[in-house]
């Protein structure tokens, strides 16, 4: 296929091995040599960033890359963003401290006001807050362990392709009976629900009725007196599922995990860590639905790039005893300033509402890609979370018209994508969905230049598999 031409700059590739590219070589060897076989993202990206701006990374060999992975959804602003600079700079140079355990300061303050302006209305008012370790993973343990709390259950419900984080042996480990004895057991029960996956769908009949039946099933288990259901503690849910694909709930079945927990006295605990602050074409996912949730997770952009997390949840679960969910960097004050500029940002300047827009444009544009480019079985998403799952295209579909997965056509396309100057990583099922994270700040030739080289990857490495198939 051919790909028109992109006004924005292509990847500047030298010719030849420079110093800067025997430099960045040197750096890739020594990291191969000297860490953990677990690290992730440095596999798929062998490259060295030194400097970056807005959705641009610069490589030591001068490369250039659009970076559409964002810190996996953290850089709402994209990379060091004027305002989060500003807002770092003006707090450095005014000499605050900055770690204070979770000592009250003045940007604490202030972020927590500018975040509780951005919460929905409704909740906002009955809301607290709780600081967290800074990590995602954290926060997630903290809604957990509020919940047991105030329940005094343990087990759990949570869905099918849900990410939520590494940590939970966390607690299993520690001895404090004092923190352990109010959350009952240590490794909890888990139940494993269905969630909505029209493209794949755990029903095989796709679409809203897939849907519908997701919901139908959740209540019907819960109600059954032999279901094995023992009476949960809460039930955990991403309004958008970012790692496991980009795979977005329909309101509708919101509203209805919403209501039958509601009537069961079931905490809901929404994990917005990666939904949040506009990513999805509301400041906060649940809007899109209208539920409030009784615990919010966040994490990621709440920032502004640097790390912090927090739960917010409803003050009738606050029956949790001090130092319950304790930790030593809860109180990062570069972070919370770098935070509070962006939420306000975001909403001053309406992000949310652009990420909707631009968000629709990229995802009708690779949608209109698939007749060209049979390897693109489902594009989907919300906002500016995009995913596009790659198929292998000769084989049969199933009775939802999905056809099996490619994992290794996306692992060629990521590293195709890469060549052409675009960094995107992969999720979902079988790491075979291409995901987009780019910032808010966006331009449309920016969004034009993502489709672009993505289509153009995904046209190369289907040709050369058909070859490779054929000889
Ligand atoms: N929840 C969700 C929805 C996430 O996407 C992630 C991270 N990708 C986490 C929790 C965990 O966050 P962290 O990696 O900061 O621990």
């Amino acid at each position: 296929m051919t790909v028109p031409p992109s006004t924005v700059p292509p990847v500047a590739l030298p010719a030849q091995a420079t110093a800067a590219t025997v430099a960045a070589d040197a750096i890739l060897r020594r990291q191969r040599a000297r860490e953990s076989s677990a690290r992730t993202y440095a596999r798929s990206f062998p490259i060295v960033p030194v400097r970056a701006s807005g959705m641009t990374v610069e490589g030591t060999d001068g490369r250039r890359y659009l970076d559409c992975l964002s810190g996996a959804g953290t850089l709402a602003l994209g990379h060091n963003h004027p305002v989060t600079l500003e807002a770092v700079r003006r707090t450095m140079d005014s000499g605050a401290p900055l770690h204070v355990l979770d000592l009250a300061t003045p940007e604490k303050d202030d972020f927590t006001d500018a975040l509780f302006a951005t919460l929905p209305s409704g909740f906002a008012d009955r809301a607290r807050v709780h600081f967290c370790g800074p990590a995602g993973t954290d926060a997630v343990e903290a809604a957990l362990k509020l919940t047991q709390t105030a329940t005094g259950r343990s087990g759990l419900l949570a869905f099918t392709g849900a990410y939520h984080g590494m940590t939970a042996g966390a607690l299993g480990v520690t001895g404090s009976v004092a923190v352990k004895e109010r959350v009952a057991g240590g490794g909890a029960e888990v139940t494993r629900l269905p969630y909505p996956y029209a493209y794949r769908c755990p029903f095989g009949v796709g679409g809203e009725h897939g849907a519908a039946l997701a919901a139908t099933y959740t209540e019907r288990l819960l109600d059954d007196p032999a279901g094995g259901v023992v009476p949960p503690a809460a039930m955990i849910v991403e309004v958008v599922q970012g790692e496991g694909g980009a795979v977005a709930a329909p309101d509708s079945w919101l509203r209805e995990m919403r209501r039958l927990t509601s009537q069961r006295e079931i905490p809901l605990i929404v994990d917005e860590v990666q939904t949040g602050v506009g990513r999805t074409g509301a400041f906060w996912a649940v809007e899109h639905s209208g539920i409030t949730p009784d615990v919010l997770v966040l994490s990621k952009a709440i920032g502004g790039g640097l790390p912090i997390a927090v739960i917010v949840y409803d003050e009738k679960y606050d029956g949790w005893l001090p130092g319950a969910h304790t930790g030593t960097f809860r109180g990062n004050t570069l972070a919370m300033a770098a935070g509070a500029a962006t939420l306000r940002f975001v909403t001053a300047e309406g992000l949310s509402e652009r990420a909707a827009t631009v968000g629709a444009r990229m995802t009708a544009r690779l949608d209109g890609l698939r007749a060209e480019l049979p390897a693109i079985g489902d594009v989907r998403g919300r906002g500016l979370m995009i995913g596009v799952e790659l198929v292998d295209a000769e084989a049969p579909s199933d009775s939802c018209g999905a056809r099996p997965v490619d994992a290794e056509l996306a692992v060629r396309v990521r590293a195709a994508c890469l060549d052409r100057g675009l960094i995107v990583e992969l999720g979902g099922r079988f790491d075979a969905t291409v995901r987009l994270l780019p910032p808010l700040t966006i331009t449309d030739e920016q969004a034009d230049a993502v489709v672009d080289r993505l289509a153009d990857a995904i046209a190369t490495v289907s040709k050369d598999a058909a070859q490779g198939r054929q000889a």
